[in-house]
């Protein structure tokens, strides 16, 4: 590809596309590039509820596909592209995919992070549906349920009393004595009469059939296995998994500074070290990672990387 893009954004997620929408309606020529699904993480998210506006049923691929609709509608391509490597250097940057080479005055990196899985039997077919990584997104479905936490770090015990608001019993499941958490934390959750603890276990399979029903834990120490049923009552439970998030930050691993946790570091402006790149979203380094902030970063990139080719009014 010939043609030299104002701004050339990687990932369609909520970030990405948000900085289509405001590039495409301040007139700038944009092109968003996705190795997968519009929508990111929404995409497999089954609703959101927490997104000023999304009323009405609205589910992870309907808010997807308003936003890529009015993405569209001012103008930003999107193309199917998985992105392989950079050249930030000069004028013009160049995106190097897997089908082809595309040039931008600016780029913004919107490739957000996943949350690291489990990565046994039935995770993945419950994802979305019994199996959440977000218990500000999914806390709500869970009311008067029983939930368990895996994880023993601070997202793990900080998200496990956030749930405490909502279900009627926490298990947290932790493969070890010790929890990495903050002492605070650990003793305000060790005194919550809501909160249970299975330690030395890890989940080894998660089961139901159609819904979430039973999830099976094997002792770290001897092997032993025990399977956990949801209450009769109840026919279903939540499984929340806390431990840890990766950032896609591949492309850019040695090129751009990250903070401890993989995160890439960038300034109020989504500036980053190098001129006329920009970062946007949950790849980013910051404390809340929902869809509207990545949604905000990503405006907020638009406009910086506007002014850097316009210059600031
Ligand atoms: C199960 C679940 C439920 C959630 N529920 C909610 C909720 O209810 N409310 C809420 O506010 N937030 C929720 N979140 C969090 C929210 O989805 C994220 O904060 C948001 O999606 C981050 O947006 P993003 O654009 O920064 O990144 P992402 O959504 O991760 O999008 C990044 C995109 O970049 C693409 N990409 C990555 N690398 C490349 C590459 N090399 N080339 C091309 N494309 C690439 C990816 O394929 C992806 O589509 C949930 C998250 C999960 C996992």
């Amino acid at each position: 590809m010939d043609q030299v893009f104002d701004i050339v954004i990687i990932g369609a997620g909520p970030a990405g596309l948000s900085a289509g929408l405001y590039a495409g309606r301040s007139k700038m020529k944009a092109l968003i590039l996705e190795k997968d699904n519009n929508g990111g993480q929404i995409a497999i998210t089954h609703a959101v509820e927490n997104y000023p506006g999304s009323i009405e049923n609205a589910t992870g691929p309907s808010l997807t596909k308003r936003m890529v609709e009015q993405c569209q509608s001012f103008g930003t391509e999107i193309v199917r592209d998985t992105i392989e490597s950079l050249e930030l250097d000069g004028d013009v940057k160049k995106v190097i995919g897997e089908k082809g080479t595309y040039l931008g005055k600016t780029v913004i990196i919107a490739t957000g992070a996943d949350a690291r899985k489990i990565g046994c039997p039935g995770e993945k077919m419950f994802a979305g549906k019994g199996v959440s990584y977000c218990a500000t997104c999914d806390a709500d479905f869970f009311e008067e349920l029983e939930v368990f936490v895996v994880g023993g770090g601070d997202s793990a015990i900080t998200e496990a009393l956030y749930l405490t608001r909502f279900a009627r019993k926490v298990t947290i499941v932790h493969r070890r004595e010790g929890l990495r958490a903050n002492k605070d934390s650990i003793e305000i959750a060790k005194a919550d009469p809501k909160i249970h603890w299975k330690l030395h276990k890890v989940v080894k399979e998660i089961k139901g059939d159609g819904i979430l029903e039973s999830i099976v834990l094997e002792d770290t120490r001897d092997g032993e296995l025990e399977e956990i049923f949801a209450d009769e009552d109840d026919g279903t439970m939540g499984v929340f998994v806390f431990i840890g998030m990766i950032p896609h930050t591949e492309l850019v691993k040695d090129i751009l500074a990250t903070d401890d946790e993989g995160y890439l570091i960038t300034d109020d402006e989504m500036k980053t070290s190098i001129p006329g790149v920009f970062v946007a979203g949950d790849v980013r380094s910051k404390k809340v990672r929902q869809v509207v902030t990545a949604a905000s970063d990503g405006a907020v990139a638009a406009i910086s990387a506007e002014h850097f080719i316009f210059g600031t009014p």
